[in-house]
């Protein structure tokens, strides 16, 4: 059966910046790939006379050519992009497109992660996303009685088997992607109107090197990944007895 994979991330091309190697690998793989893009990106432009129609349609445009060389579908939410909050009806909303896709696995940003690299303040859409995924895969996706009206409109409870957070500080999965770091440089330059080839090409070069630095890996994206479950206290008991079976 193939892999089912759900992203959902806050602007047009964080999928394949952050994640974009993993995801070309599944692909590789025959996983099915949908990306759910929580905004539209509308203010992803630094001429501040562009219509906000013409910003979204070109980001679509570039999100559709991406989608593509992932053979992904594409899902757009509608939220405002820079003023995204975790409100319930986020939540209720990823609730939904959980039950509806029943991803093997789910990516999202790590909502815990103000600073990066000493040059970076966390974009807030990136953290609210984050952190209504996290809030949408315990307890609501798997619980009937949250949001009824979802159980009663046909979306049953559905539990993924693993979350992965990409852009994190506490990695505990590496993904070695250095023969692929050319075909992501493909797919992340599909979003022209953000990113320039030549220092994109050297930032992302450098991420990947210090992302596998640990691993003894020339280029490679990391995560932390936790473990879902129907069954928490069981998920725990068969969790932390193999960490204690692996322990020196
Ligand atoms: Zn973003």
């Amino acid at each position: 059966m193939a892999l089912r994979v759900l992203t959902v991330f806050a602007h047009p091309d964080d999928a394949e910046a952050l994640a974009g190697g993993t995801l070309l690998s599944w692909r590789t793989q025959g996983a099915q790939i949908v990306l759910a893009i929580v905004t539209d990106g509308d203010k992803g432009t630094h001429n501040e006379n562009e219509p906000t129609s013409s910003v979204v349609a070109k980001r679509r445009e570039e999100q559709a050519a991406a989608a593509a060389l992932l053979n992904a579908e594409v899902r757009w939410l509608g939220y405002e992009d820079s003023l995204v909050q975790p409100t319930l009806a986020l939540r209720k909303d990823v609730v939904r497109l959980i039950r509806e896709v029943r991803p093997h696995l789910v990516l999202t940003h790590d909502p815990t992660v103000w600073f990066r690299h000493g040059a970076y303040i966390n974009h807030p859409d990136h953290r609210a996303v984050g952190q209504a995924v996290v809030e949408a895969l315990y307890p609501a996706v798997k619980k009937a009685n949250v949001f009824p009206d979802l159980a009663a409109a046909g979306y049953a409870p559905w539990v993924p088997e693993e979350l992965w957070l990409a852009a994190t500080d506490e990695p505990n999965r590496w993904v070695d992607i250095s023969h692929l770091f050319e075909a992501k440089m493909n797919l992340l330059l599909t979003h022209a109107s953000q990113f320039p080839p030549e220092p994109t090409r050297l930032v992302f070069r450098r991420l990947a090197e210090e992302a596998g630095k640990t691993k003894g890996l020339p280029a490679a994206e990391s995560f932390r990944v936790i473990r879902l479950g129907p069954r928490t206290v069981e998920l725990l008991a068969g969790h932390l007895h193999s960490e204690l079976d692996d322990a020196p």
